[in-house]
């Protein structure tokens, strides 16, 4: 038999039905590797009773025949998601400390399908981030390495522990969350799946607030089945978030097929962007060679707008944070600084002041420029308008195909510290990613192969809103040709 921590979700559920192992045996084996898998810092926080007690119900409901859909599977949760009764802190000494009341809808829909926790993974600072380094709690470490060498990688972010801890076997699948890439670019950068839904199909409650427009929950996992299985139990219409979709979740995993017969995929023409390497242009092509062999049909499409959505984005993201992030003022939750002889406003700069990275305070200065009423027209209003204009695109874009086809990061992982100096340079790591983003749409980063450092490459796949289905069958029927087995060498 495989090695428990080998398995991913489908692999867990069915042994354990099976009786091929106790649930108890999962979660021991998964914690004892989140404890050997330290080095990489991949969380802020270990829950070993968490998944250990959702064990020990699962092998109960396994004797008594009341299984539910992730009864013995643990995950690993990004620590933007709050969880009762553990500390949630997005990464930010602003909320160290911060042990929520409440459940998120999604983590208690996971933890009600029979799932445990075995930890709050590590991430860019409030979903800040590219590479995982505006961590309060430190940097992740990639289990990946160029080949022959031994210099620290960025996992991506802002999803990076997740994308850690899933391709260094610390946990079969986690959470994620993506603002503007947060999801698919941690997961090309690591060899996995992940995928991020439809804006509106898993709830934001109880998620901590980055640009509200954008955030979505998603899923990430060693590959497209598990993701269908992970992102079923995490989605559904939710009252308690003013902008969840009221539509019924369909059933992922028994939908998912490879054969994609008549299907039109769109190669947009902007996407082939100056300076793009070599390499990335090669796997996009074998990309679109996998789902020709498939059965569809290619299709050059053109998305004009996409050289601004970098630009929008940046705009965007940024004011709704400002706005967000203004609740941190030391008086309802988290850090609070009071200076001696401090009034209410010196308390509100010393918390601020002390509680925020240096990356969280440059995009509120930025969003707090955009919204200020001298500048709110020439930014905020133009960048609304272009969004629009965006959001058109795909839609004449997907009068003509049904899903389309790009590469999900203009390179392989960097180094950690290679781009941190630079925030612009950071940024451009976004530009695949953030349209989809800014138009809401379903998209999902799948394996396409290896670069020639030997570091893993993502192929994404944006579809029509709701069509997570299409995404999914698209990103199986990659997966299936591409032929990515490569796994990180186990060095920690
Ligand atoms: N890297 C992007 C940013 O820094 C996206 C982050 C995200 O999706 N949460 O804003």
């Amino acid at each position: 038999m495989a090695d428990i921590t080998d398995l991913g979700i489908a692999g867990l559920r069915d042994g354990f039905r099976a009786g091929e192992f106790s649930a108890r045996e999962v979660a021991d084996a998964f914690n004892g590797a989140v404890a050997a898998g330290r080095v990489l810092n991949a969380f802020i926080a270990e829950t070993p009773d968490h998944a250990i007690a959702a064990a020990e119900v699962a092998d109960r409901a396994r004797a008594s025949g009341e299984l539910r859909p992730l009864s013995g599977v643990p995950l690993g949760i990004k620590d933007l998601f709050c969880t009762a009764g553990y500390q949630t802190t997005a990464a930010s000494h602003m909320l160290e400390g911060f042990v929520p009341q409440y459940e998120s809808t999604v983590t208690a829909q996971l933890f009600a399908a029979g799932a445990g926790m075995l930890g709050k993974l590590n991430m860019d600072q409030f979903a800040m981030g590219s590479s995982n380094e505006t961590s309060a709690f430190g940097n992740v470490i990639s289990p990946w390495r160029v080949a022959g060498g031994n210099a620290p990688l960025a996992p991506g972010g802002s999803s990076g522990g997740s994308s850690a801890a899933i391709s260094a076997r610390l946990v079969p699948a986690a959470t994620g969350t993506d603002t503007g890439g947060s999801i698919r670019q941690p997961a090309a950068f690591t060899g996995i799946s992940g995928i991020k839904p439809t804006y509106g199909r898993c709830s934001r409650f109880g998620i901590v607030a980055f640009a509200s427009s954008l955030d979505q929950a998603g899923a990430m996992a060693h590959d497209v089945r598990d993701c269908a299985i992970l992102l079923e139990a995490m989605s559904g219409f939710d009252p308690k978030d003013s902008t969840s979709l009221d539509v019924s979740v369909p059933k992922w995993e028994s939908g998912l097929s490879s054969d994609l017969k008549g299907k039109k995929i769109g190669i947009p023409r902007e996407y082939r962007v100056d300076g793009m390497p070599a390499e990335i242009d090669a796997l996009w092509q074998k990309g679109i060679d996998c789902l020709r062999d498939a059965g569809a049909e290619i299709v050059e499409v053109s998305l004009p707008h996409t050289h601004h959505a970098l630009a929008t984005y940046y705009i965007i993201a940024p004011a709704e944070a400002s706005s967000n992030l203004a609740r941190y003022d030391g008086v309802r939750y988290g850090l609070r600084e009071l200076p001696d002889g401090a009034n209410l406003q010196d308390m509100y700069a010393a918390t601020r002041a002390a509680g925020f990275g240096a990356e969280v305070k440059r995009r509120i200065l930025i969003g707090t420029y955009v919204l200020s009423a001298g500048f709110y027209d020439a930014y905020y209003n133009k960048a609304q308008k272009v969004r629009a204009l965006i959001a058109r695109d795909f839609e004449d874009a997907f009068r003509q195909v049904d899903v389309l086809l790009t590469p999900t990061a203009p390179s392989a992982a960097f180094a950690l510290g290679e781009k941190s100096a630079d925030p612009l340079e950071m940024y451009l790591n976004d530009v695949f990613t953030v349209p989809a983003s800014m138009a809401g749409l379903p998209a999902m980063s799948v394996p396409g192969g290896l670069d020639s450092r030997g570091l893993p490459l993502g192929l994404q796949i944006i579809g029509r809103p709701l069509d997570e289905q299409g995404v999914l069958n698209a990103g199986l029927a990659i997966e299936e040709r591409a032929g990515f087995t490569a796994r990180p060498e186990k060095w920690w």
